[in-house]
């Protein structure tokens, strides 16, 4: 095989493949967030052609805050714990010149404990047929703050949409505030939840220190913006 005089000296360009973003882009794209509906009920849920996101979590888990860190945006997603702010879903569009390419779903915390126990109960339901029902869903954030770990709420949310994983739909466990556990916490929280997340991606996040934050943008990016080759298959 001939080669170009040189070119053997330096290791082929890290540019990325057209059409992909590197992290910092992807964190560029994460800023372009913004308001789109907020739902009360499933059916009030305006379809889309999009891929969707869900971001789900225990309430305080760090949820809010990791919307507005990714998205760079003081008060996109605001954590509220009176009963009928957070029993919404909220809806965030994505993309570049107005033009969206992607959906962030904000769905309403769970286990507060001063929440009724039958309002409870139904928005366990509406979680639960959000996330086996949604067409377009590519992918779920669970989030969890390491220093708790996996509540019995989130086993049961892993139950609901495993079958919808083993289908090929994303799983990602962000373990938060991740400035508050020292490096080998760390290493611990990350290979027990690597053990639970039931073949998902885990990743350490902290908004204060920023740890995790590109990373995620990145991993959020591609699962929206699949390369061709792996959407078609081999080709013919
Ligand atoms: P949500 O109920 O899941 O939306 O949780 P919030 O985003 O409101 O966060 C719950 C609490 O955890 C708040 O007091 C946040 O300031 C705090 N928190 C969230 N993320 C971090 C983080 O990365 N580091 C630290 N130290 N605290 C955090």
């Amino acid at each position: 095989m001939t080669q170009t005089p040189g070119a053997s000296a330096s290791p082929p360009p890290a540019s990325p493949a057209a059409g992909a973003l590197t992290p910092a882009q992807a964190l560029g794209w994460m800023h372009t967030a913004r308001f789109l509906t907020t739902a009360p009920k499933l059916e009030f849920l305006p379809p889309h052609d999009h891929p969707e996101i869900a971001f789900v979590g225990r309430s305080n888990a760090g949820k809010s805050t990791c919307i507005n860190t990714l998205t760079q945006q003081k008060r996109l997603a605001f954590a509220s714990k009176t009963p009928g702010r957070t029993q919404s879903i909220n809806l965030f569009s994505l993309g570049k010149q107005g033009q969206t390419d992607a959906v962030l779903a904000d769905l309403p915390g769970y286990g507060y404990a001063a929440v009724p126990k039958q309002d409870k109960l139904r928005w366990q339901q509406v979680m639960a047929n959000y996330l086996v029902t949604r067409d377009n869903l590519r992918g779920v954030v669970l989030l969890c703050d390491p220093r708790h770990g996996l509540t019995e709420l989130d086993e049961i949310l892993l139950e609901v949409i495993r079958p919808r994983v083993e289908a090929g739909l994303k799983f990602l466990v962000i373990l938060t505030k991740s400035d508050k556990l020292n490096k080998q916490e760390q290493a611990k929280a990350l290979s027990i939840a690597r053990l639970n997340a039931g073949g998902g991606d885990v990743r350490l996040f902290s908004a204060l220190k920023k740890q995790g934050v590109e990373e995620v943008a990145h991993l959020l990016w591609q699962w929206t913006h699949p390369e061709p080759a792996a959407q078609a298959g081999p080709a013919q």
